[in-house]
């Protein structure tokens, strides 16, 4: 049976390249009709929040990424690590260690000095008198010799002596059990089969190795997948940009963009580079991750994000679309988005900048840009047409794209002049300078009061700032 789990921490955001290692834990679990868990690992409580939980939660769930079963929280299992601690400690697995946090720093401090590794000296392995006032770490009597192999499905064979690793704490002396302990009971409990996480836990692999020895657990497979840079080569932060996921939401990059391009970065099928949820799952394979650090491209994100916007249906599109006109101070008329989304589909990369491009349609311009106005009103006669065809459209009864296209072309000819003329300062008058598709169409998207009066207030402006 396949099981795999996605273990965040919730001290911050959701990094996109968690979301990366949970789409490969997803994906893996999917192919092998296996079980996808959620693991939140709460126990550094403060640092945790349950702001960043919902985080994780929204993220995963925005992006389809549904996990089985009931979410895990570490929180709520201290009994649990607390119990087994207790039989190692009985089993003679565990003991305590009476070192004050000052011995230890002097213990580091004199290995520094003597240019050896930092570690834990054993100084209570074998037993030892408690030291009145200091209450005990718990630590692992992790094997002192030997060594530790797994077969990493990324990485291939990794082998670290015993000799390298140190007898580490498993209950911290504040009671909280440490990260690679709950790690190994919960993935054991959950009997996760095949561990995915990021190339940032490969040091602490062989310790929980040990430990799920010590327990009796079998012990899982390890997929340890590389790290996401930033364009300067440096690990993937804030200070490349966005990082969080729902900020790419906030962005409008569609679901679909962002796994596809997640499941590229770091893993390729020849040179496809557009994958449909069915295709990811036919052909990604954990074994063909690569093992050396991707980076970043935003350019090709938002070029995949270009192509499944121009994909969707309008009707699809225009759910996802309309929560991105709230920060512009506008509540649309959904009739009228969906009628404009096909002619935006081609212009836009994101639906922010599809929702920037349409505000027009619900806001009608102030003022006109200086250049934009210097171009299309330049004309001596350009007052006069523009009334000419406001006067054309109060007559019509019924306002439509074909109507409208019928009443500029009669303006064109009656006054006997070039389409330009006419259309360009109609178009900026309606639109104030927005990217928008043929005249026509685009004046049928307004009602004929909104036409009538933008074309009134362009005329007015150029009168009154003799463009
Ligand atoms: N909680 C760990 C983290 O967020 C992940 C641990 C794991 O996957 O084993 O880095």
């Amino acid at each position: 049976m396949v099981v795999t789990r996605f273990a965040p921490s919730p001290t911050g955001d959701l990094h996109i390249g968690g979301v990366r290692t949970a789409l490969y834990c997803w994906l893996h679990a999917r192919q092998h009709q296996g079980t996808f868990r959620l693991r939140i690992e709460d126990t550094d409580r403060e640092r945790s929040t349950e702001a960043s939980t919902q985080v994780i939660l929204d993220g995963l769930n925005w992006l389809g990424l549904h996990h089985d079963g009931e979410v895990v929280y570490q929180s709520q299992r201290f009994d649990a690590y607390n119990a087994i601690i207790d039989e190692m400690i009985a089993r003679g697995q565990a003991y305590y260690c009476w070192c004050t946090p000052e011995e230890l720093d002097a213990m580091r401090e004199e290995q520094k000095r003597l240019g050896l590794p930092q570690r834990y000296n054993g100084k209570y392995r074998d037993g030892g008198e408690p030291v009145p006032g200091v209450t005990p770490a718990v630590r692992f009597k992790n094997p002192t010799e030997g060594s530790v192999t797994w077969h990493d499905k990324v990485r291939g064979v990794v082998t670290v002596n015993n000799s390298e690793l140190d007898d580490w704490v498993i209950r911290r002396s504040d009671g909280a059990p440490t990260y690679n302990f709950c790690v190994v009971v919960d993935d054991a409990a959950a009997k996760v089969s095949l561990v995915i996480r990021g190339e940032d836990h490969v040091s602490n692999t062989p310790k929980q190795i040990n430990l799920y020895r010590a327990l009796g657990y079998d012990v899982p497979d390890f997929a340890h997948v590389p790290m996401i840079l930033g364009d300067d080569g440096k690990r993937l932060s804030k200070r490349h940009g966005a990082t969080n996921v729902l900020d790419y939401r906030r962005e409008g990059y569609l679901p679909p963009a962002i796994l596809n391009y997640l499941v590229r970065l770091g893993w390729a099928h020849g040179d496809q580079e557009i994958f449909s949820m069915d295709e990811m799952l036919r052909f990604f394979r954990i074994e063909d991750v690569h093992s050396a650090a991707s980076t970043f491209n935003t350019e090709k994100l938002r070029w995949l994000n270009q192509h499944y916007m121009k994909e969707a249906t309008p009707a699809d599109l225009l759910l996802q679309l309309l929560p991105h006109f709230a920060p512009l101070g506008i509540t649309p008329d959904e009739a009228v988005v969906l009628r404009a989304i096909p002619h935006y589909q081609e212009r836009a990369k994101t639906l922010k900048e599809m929702a920037e491009n349409m505000a027009w349609l619900f806001q009608a311009p102030q003022s006109f840009p200086p250049d934009a106005a210097k171009k299309a009103f330049k004309g001596a006669d350009t007052v006069q047409l523009l009334q000419d065809l406001q006067s054309r459209i109060e007559t019509l009864t019924v306002v439509n794209e074909e109507t409208l296209h019928d009443a500029v072309a009669a303006c064109v000819e009656a006054n006997g002049v070039g389409f330009g003329k006419v259309g360009q300062p109609a178009r900026l008058a309606v639109t104030g300078g927005a990217p928008s598709p043929d005249l026509a169409l685009t004046l049928s998207l307004l009602d004929k009061e909104e036409i009538l009066r933008r074309l009134q207030f362009a005329s007015e402006y150029v009168l009154k700032n003799q463009v």
